[in-house]
């Protein structure tokens, strides 16, 4: 049996439209009154955008509904269809905690509710008849301010229990403006011990090679192998893992063709830098993980060696996989024991 690990996917974007549209229901939400019907409301939510901000607007409407009350409803559901339909064993769920604070609220309180949020994040996660590895990566956001965000790395460097890493989201051509601030808090989350994944080099418009040596694993990454191909050296001499999530590039306008992944994959397994395979948004999407390998293969984009591969990645850079080994290899021992033993245990 094969169990995957998924390192990027956004508790925003994770709620497939079907959960979202049954919550809006039950909840009596003025948002319906837009849609004609369920499947205009799926339409809306699951069609291409021609840009990254286009497309980030959708997470804006999302978050205005998850909040400290709405959480464990949507967690639930991501984690048992993640279980059920993803054979996940691992998930690290990234966010913006301070967007599911009460907006009516001041800055600094809305600071002080984000350690509350992480809580319900982390309880809610905690499921027994789904029994996934989970840990939470929070997201800085380009457009917050700098006394949030640092607050935002304090918070991962308190909270080791539930919370793995930090990223910084929101687009990545907004970092412009603000480059040393965003290394200045790079720099303090790795001498906290804080692991880093950033979104980078996702677009063409977002390349900052000064922000590069302070990360472990690059949320994208993908315009290094196709527009700066010698930087591949040294990310595979700091053994940075791409988190490539395929779909993605062709909702935001991005790429073209996902057949243009086939230039990314090549020069990165030829440079020796690991890539992670995820899903980014796979509610948004409506796309699992299982789909994203099987699109790649159907494409020849991969070839079958070098998805586990990238599956293997996936579990050796993951900032909170508890064991050693892919569970394929902790399972072998439950599957295959010896069978005469197995048939004497089973007699007894
Ligand atoms: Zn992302």
């Amino acid at each position: 049996m094969a169990l995957y690990a998924e390192l990027h996917r956004h508790l925003g974007g994770s709620v497939v439209p079907r959960v979202l549209w049954r919550y809006l229901e039950r909840s009596s939400s003025k948002l319906l009154s837009r849609f004609a019907d369920y499947s205009a409301f799926e339409e809306f939510f699951t069609r291409s955008r021609s840009t990254l901000d286009e497309y980030l607007e959708l997470h804006t409407l999302v978050e205005s509904v998850q909040n400290a009350e709405s959480l464990p409803y949507f967690i639930y559901r991501l984690l048992r269809g993640a279980y059920i339909f993803e054979n996940l064993a691992y998930l690290e769920l990234r966010y913006t905690p301070y967007l599911r604070t009460p907006k009516h609220l001041s800055q600094s309180k809305r600071i002080d509710k984000m350690a509350e949020i992480v809580e319900v994040v982390g309880q809610a996660s905690q499921l027994q008849e789904y029994p996934i590895v989970t840990s939470q990566i929070l997201c800085m956001h380009s457009r917050l301010p700098y006394e949030v965000n640092k607050a935002i790395v304090d918070l991962a460097a308190q909270n080791t229990k539930y919370i793995c890493g930090i990223d910084v989201a929101g687009g990545d051509s907004y970092y412009a403006d603000r480059l040393s601030e965003w290394i200045s808090l790079y720099d303090y989350a790795r001498s906290l011990n804080v692991k880093t994944t950033g979104h980078l080099y996702e677009t063409t418009a977002g390349c900052y090679p000064e922000l590069l040596p302070y990360l472990m694993r690059i949320g994208h990454g993908i315009q290094i192998p196709l527009l700066y191909p010698e930087l591949l050296k040294d990310v595979a001499k700091r053994g940075q893992c791409l988190e490539v999530c395929p779909t993605t590039y062709l909702k935001t306008g991005t790429l073209e063709d996902i057949r243009q992944l086939k230039l990314v994959f090549d020069r990165c397994f030829d440079a020796g830098v690991d890539i992670a395979i995820c899903t980014d948004n796979a509610g948004l999407h409506n796309v699992r993980l299982p789909f994203e390998y099987e699109n790649l293969l159907t494409y020849d984009i991969i070839n079958f060696q070098q998805l586990q591969a990238c599956q293997d990645a996936a579990f050796r850079h993951a900032f909170a996989w508890p064991y050693g080994q892919r569970p394929a290899s902790l399972l072998n021992g439950l599957l295959k024991p010896d069978p005469m033993k197995a048939l004497a245990m089973r007699d007894n």
